[in-house]
């Protein structure tokens, strides 16, 4: 078990989590909270570019951990499949442009398509941007997902299904994200965990309600749900991990709380809980 975080050194918000602030507010926020890091979502950036928001998080001061996200690599054609690797090529380079070291892969997953044959396209799609990634000098991880999301978002759903990824791939631009939200359940966690080491590029934080009402915009705030948070940080610890701890939490209620409210809770839950 990990020691007990005193301070907020190690935080990073994604602003998927305080998701109805604009990038510029988010910004303001964080700023005055004390939050020394933030993850980037690209809807976050659209209206304004990626020159632009740089500049802006440039002089904010504050430490950009990741962009979120890119990766989406299956699909039925050939030419789709195309598209998919121009469009994480510029995200690349948005990642450059906003001064992000790493950019999260959600693979991608086709309805219908046999899993198996999503993850080669996710392992061929990878494999024909690293060169794009390496030259940007710009950091992929693969984050797996929990596998409730297999039909259509993510085909890579356990941490040995990553790090097999990277294994096969075996770049130092490839590494893996650790969500505790996906990853939780997993009983090869720990050991995947000790053997991804080094190639832990990220780590995420929230909690597994219960029940989980939306699939998808039902993740708690740290504590008030299931996971072994603290646990799973130390294993990441074990395995040299020191790196921001990415509060990302997706939920139809929060959102609708006061902001600023939110992220007084974020902080108080960070202490007791991460
Ligand atoms: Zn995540």
């Amino acid at each position: 078990m990990a020691e007990a975080l005193t301070d907020y050194r190690r935080l990073c918000v994604h602003t998927m989590t305080t998701k109805p602030l604009t990038l510029e507010e988010a910004i303001t926020e964080y700023t005055r909270a004390g939050i020394p890091g933030i993850t980037v979502w690209r809807h976050h950036f659209e209206a304004m570019g990626a020159e632009e928001a740089g500049k802006r998080l440039q002089e904010s001061g504050l430490r950009v951990v990741s962009l979120c996200r890119g990766g989406f690599f299956p699909a039925s054609s050939a030419r789709e499949r195309e598209e998919a690797r121009d469009q994480n090529r510029r995200i690349i380079d948005e990642a450059a442009a906003i001064g992000a070291p790493l950019v999260v892969l959600v693979c991608g997953a086709v309805p219908g398509m046999p899993l198996a044959e999503a993850r080669r396209q996710i392992v061929d799609g990878i494999a024909a941007i690293l060169p794009h990634a390496a030259a940007a000098e710009v950091k992929l991880s693969i984050e797996p997902l929990h596998p409730m999301y297999a039909d259509d978002r993510c085909a890579v759903n356990t941490l040995e299904q990553a790090n097999n990824m990277v294994s096969t791939l075996q770049s130092p631009w490839l590494g893996v994200t650790v969500d505790v939200y996906h990853c939780w359940w997993d009983p090869m966690l720990k050991s995947e965990i000790a053997r991804a080491g080094n190639r832990i590029f990220s780590f995420h934080v929230c909690d597994w309600r219960t029940p989980t009402r939306d699939l998808l915009n039902d993740r708690g705030m740290m504590g008030a749900g299931c996971i072994d948070i603290r646990g799973i940080r130390g294993w990441v610890e074990e395995a040299g991990f020191k790196g921001p701890v990415e509060v990302e939490i997706f939920s139809d209620e929060y959102w609708q709380w006061d902001q600023r409210a939110l992220i007084e809770q974020i902080k108080r839950s960070w202490l007791v809980y991460v």
